[in-house]
């Protein structure tokens, strides 16, 4: 799971589409091209699905009344510096975040790029914990 340079090419053009996927953002030609994968490849499917339940994850810190905590961002702009996926990130899910304020979109990009890279289970976990801890005030 975590030998994301191992996949076959396909995978992982599959899988930086992913986060665009997950919130609804991927139309057209790409959109078609995806899901044709999708129906072939169970480990792509499989990493849909839990990159659907990180985008759910991070729309319940979305609409959260107060800006996104600062820990969660540093660690996750901590981890893409350290794996350089910074920039893969900003390109699949460029235009899905319009609207959304600048900070959770940093991290929104980054924590897709993360879950392509195979850490974003760990990731979703901190983020839903961050949730929750949110809830308790
Ligand atoms: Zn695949």
């Amino acid at each position: 799971m975590s030998e994301d340079s191992k996949l076959p090419r396909f995978c992982r053009e599959t899988r930086s589409q992913l986060p665009a996927l997950a919130c609804g953002e991927l139309t057209g030609w790409p959109l078609h091209v995806v899901r044709a994968h999708l129906r072939r490849c169970r480990d792509c499917s499989t990493e849909a699905e839990r990159q659907h339940q990180l985008s759910a994850a991070l729309s319940s810190l979305k609409t959260a009344p107060a800006d996104p905590p600062a820990g969660l961002l540093d660690e996750l702009l901590s981890r893409a510096d350290r794996r350089g996926v910074r920039e893969r990130a900003a390109v699949p899910a460029r235009g899905a975040l319009s609207g959304a304020r600048p900070g959770l979109s940093v991290a929104f990009l980054t924590v897709g790029a993360a879950a392509s890279t195979g850490i974003g289970y760990g990731l979703w976990r901190g983020a839903r914990a961050v949730r929750n801890r949110r809830r308790g005030y």
